[in-house]
């Protein structure tokens, strides 16, 4: 101890000199940069491709679903599904969405102790110290986003570190979209705030999906109506790019055949009746098993979910790494802790959307998100009238200031969240597109905190127009209530009705 105050002090000393004389460390590097244009790391979430034998001599790219299985196996399978469903062959129906699910998803497989089954995988592309941050600033940090959150924010540490090195700077914007935002809080929970300028999540996971939540306790139920949502939802807002443009493919083998309604039917049907096979055989050694999903499941339902799927010796490693990141810097009152903390030290603006439901695969899809995420958890705490309502005409926020935090449409209030100043909320912007670079700009140029009281084109809530345009949310009339058909299964079994009368017939 003494000896480490003796060096302390000698340390000190020697700061002091080199300061005096001027020269200090950083000017020595030679490489300092003070210009305006902070480098930006971005953080994306699932989807980004992920690489087999990365390095290796047959290197190539993977997507999400193994686009080269849909032609071919895809249709013969779902035929399978639909007949075993229409005939009630519970179990050959199980085996059928097995098939399905592997033809699609199998090549990319854990195994029980995180480990990826295929040689498939994604680490962090050295960074581009040719980049010209000041014409180009971003740089995208790359990481496997079915492993720990934890690994991956250590990866990101080190990608960090060689920006900072790269461009001469001594601090980045750090700007994390959907699963990025769980990565970036196991950074925060690890190396701190000191090098983040500023911290944008764009619909960040830091708070986790009801959706996740209900499935990891299965709850299931697959829901035709909303399903129809999404499709007009992506009718109008989506573009050929981005992760729905991996669906698309499957999307248009099924459409095109007229499949869709029939499959949505006979999965959930079978899903009824065959649950625990389909998760014993299916779900859990295909994606129960991705350290990453369970960063996804909302501080609520974590518990009761492991009982659920992770029970027995053959987990006790896997819960532990999961829930390393799920107390450290998961779901809950962790990222709302290490959020709050950071901002703190360090600029912090959220970025959250509604207008559309969650995805229809759980009883309660119909909460107000922004077609994946909930917008109260991704918003950190924002109070929503609930889909498609508005609040009635008088309502006054939760929480007083001395601002108006209520949405001009009535159907959200922002003075419940976290950070009410700096959370901002884009009506009609779905999940997987997001390309609003000007307010990306207006953030990241923001010399101070930015605020929704900054600069009249940005306020606090925005509304996404179909041409990829934002402008300021008006009111709007109260929506017509939604009427939800409870009877798709009998609408299932006219369908089966048919295909075994066609079947018959020929
Ligand atoms: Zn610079
Ligand atoms: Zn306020």
């Amino acid at each position: 101890m003494k000896y480490f105050r003796k060096s302390t002090a000698l340390l000190l000393s020697v700061v002091l000199l080199v300061s005096a004389l001027g020269i200090g460390f950083r000017a020595s590097a030679g490489n300092r940069c003070s210009c305006a244009e902070i480098p930006r790391v971005m953080v994306d979430g699932i989807g980004v491709a992920l690489h087999y034998d990365q390095g290796g001599p047959d290197e190539y790219d993977v997507s999400v679903v193994a686009p080269e299985n849909l032609k071919e196996q895809v249709l013969p399978i779902v035929t399978n599904i639909i007949a075993a469903a229409a005939t009630r062959s519970w179990d050959k129906g199980a085996d059928a969405i097995s098939a399905l699910a592997y033809g699609l998803f199998g090549h990319l497989q854990v195994d029980e102790y995180g480990v990826s089954v295929n040689p498939v995988t994604n680490f962090a592309k050295p960074v581009n110290t040719q980049q010209n941050h000041q014409t180009n600033p971003k740089y995208e940090f790359s990481y496997d986003w079915r492993m720990d959150p934890m690994e991956s924010a250590a990866l990101l540490n080190q990608y960090i570190q060689e920006v900072k090195s790269a461009t001469g700077h001594s601090q980045v914007n750090l700007i994390a979209f959907s699963e990025g935002s769980m990565v970036c809080m196991g950074y925060f929970a690890q190396f701190q705030y000191d090098d983040i300028a500023q911290y944008i999540s764009i619909m960040g996971a830091h708070n986790g999906l009801t959706l996740v939540g209900e499935l990891f306790n299965k709850h299931i139920d697959l829901n035709g109506t909303i399903a129809a949502e999404y499709m007009r939802a992506y009718g109008r807002f989506a573009g050929d790019d981005g992760a729905f443009a991996l669906f698309k493919p499957l999307a248009d083998v099924l459409e095109g055949v007229g499949l869709v309604d029939a499959l949505v039917g006979a999965l959930n049907l079978l899903l009824k009746n065959v649950q625990d096979k389909v998760f014993a055989d299916t779900l859990i050694p295909l994606f129960v098993q991705w350290p990453a999903l369970w960063g996804f499941v909302p501080h609520e339902y974590y518990e009761s979910a492991k009982q659920t799927l992770l029970s027995g010796p053959k987990y006790d490693d896997f819960r532990a790494l999961i829930d390393n990141f799920h107390y450290k810097a998961g779901p809950g009152y962790k990222a709302d802790t290490l959020l709050a903390n950071a901002a703190k030290k360090t600029k912090v603006s959220i970025v959250a959307s509604y207008g559309f439901p969650t995805q229809p695969f759980a009883p309660n899809s119909l909460i107000d998100a922004d077609g994946l995420i909930d917008t109260a958890r991704e918003s950190c705490g924002a109070t929503t009238a609930g889909l498609f309502k508005t609040f009635p005409q008088g309502y006054t926020q939760k929480v007083a200031d001395e601002h108006n935090h209520v949405s001009p449409d009535l159907r959200v209030d922002a003075s419940t969240c976290l950070l009410p100043e700096q959370t901002w909320f884009l009506k009609n912007q779905i999940h997987f597109t997001f390309g609003f670079a000007p307010f990306l700009d207006f953030l990241v140029s923001s010399k101070n905190q930015p605020t929704v009281w900054a600069d009249p084109a940005y306020p606090q809530f925005l509304t996404h127009l179909p041409n990829n345009t934002f402008v300021p949310t008006q009111p709007e009339a109260p929506a017509k209530t939604v009427s939800l058909p409870q009877s798709f299964l009998a609408l299932f079994d006219v369908v089966c009705q048919l295909i075994i009368a066609k079947v018959q017939e020929g």
